[in-house]
């Protein structure tokens, strides 16, 4: 079900040393929505993930989630909110098991007294780190080290850890770039599933992955938007077919 605007973004711009990366976005997500953005390499996709999730300061513009502004937020402040991203470069712990990387990811900060009040037994966490596990079809890989992972395995763990912290909003930078035909199918259903009871904004080059999971796309091209719509009407944009599908 697609609700009420969970982030919405104005004019927000990121330069760096004068090279304009993302360029005064306008940008709206509702509650519920499975978004796509595309477009072609260097189109600032992850330069606006990184804004969206605080990891980079803006250098212009305002972004609000639910409703309360939280332009210059720290990123621990936007992840307490319900803010979640799985990176594109990897992050576990390569010598952490699968089970200890996704409990570490899912236990709150620990200076915050709302650990106690959350988790009064250990074994909440535990359950809690099982539970993902199974989500992401790690549950049989647990007492594995995160080095001993598959390329696509070392993915679906990065997206166990993301949802450790209970997103309410997830973004996902290629979450199957480099996977196999296999890897991709499985992770798509995972992303399906994960979907049902949340918001996801997902940076993909796929366009069969695109094309089939989203209930809408936002077309990149020089840090801007291009064009905005279904995917179907993404496909018959001219625009977007000049500019995207003619560069590849
Ligand atoms: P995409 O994810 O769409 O491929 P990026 O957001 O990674 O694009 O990059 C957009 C543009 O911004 C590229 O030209 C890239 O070189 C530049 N860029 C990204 N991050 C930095 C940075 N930290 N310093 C300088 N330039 C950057
Ligand atoms: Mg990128």
């Amino acid at each position: 079900m697609i609700g009420d605007v969970m982030l919405r973004t104005q004019r927000l711009t990121r330069k760096f040393s004068g090279f304009v990366a993302v360029n005064e976005v306008d940008f709206e997500v509702r509650r519920g929505e499975l978004r796509a953005i595309i477009g072609p390499n260097g189109a600032g996709k992850t330069t606006f993930f990184r804004l969206l999730s605080a990891d980079l300061p803006v250098t212009s513009g305002r972004i609000w989630f639910e409703g309360r502004e939280v332009t210059g937020a720290p990123a621990h402040h936007l992840a307490r909110l319900g803010v979640g991203r799985s990176y594109q470069i990897t992050n576990a712990f390569p010598n952490l098991t699968i089970f200890e990387n996704v409990r570490i990811a899912s236990q709150p900060p620990s200076l915050d007294f709302k650990f106690w009040a959350t988790y009064r037994q250990p074994s909440e966490l535990t359950d809690k780190t099982n539970r993902i596990l199974d989500i992401v079809h790690l549950s049989g890989k647990r007492a594995l080290l995160a080095s001993e992972l598959s390329y696509g395995e070392l993915r679906r763990l990065e997206l166990g850890m993301a949802l450790g912290t209970d997103p309410r909003l997830l973004l996902l930078d290629e979450p199957t770039a480099g996977m196999s035909p296999t890897e991709t199918q499985t992770t798509i259903e995972l992303i399906q599933r994960i979907a049902k009871d949340r918001t996801i904004i997902l940076v993909e080059h796929k366009m069969n992955v695109v094309m089939t999971v989203c209930d809408r796309i936002s077309t990149f091209h020089q840090g801007k938007i291009l064009a905005e719509g279904t995917p179907e009407e993404i496909r018959a944009n001219r625009d977007v077919q000049a500019v995207y599908f003619g560069s590849r």
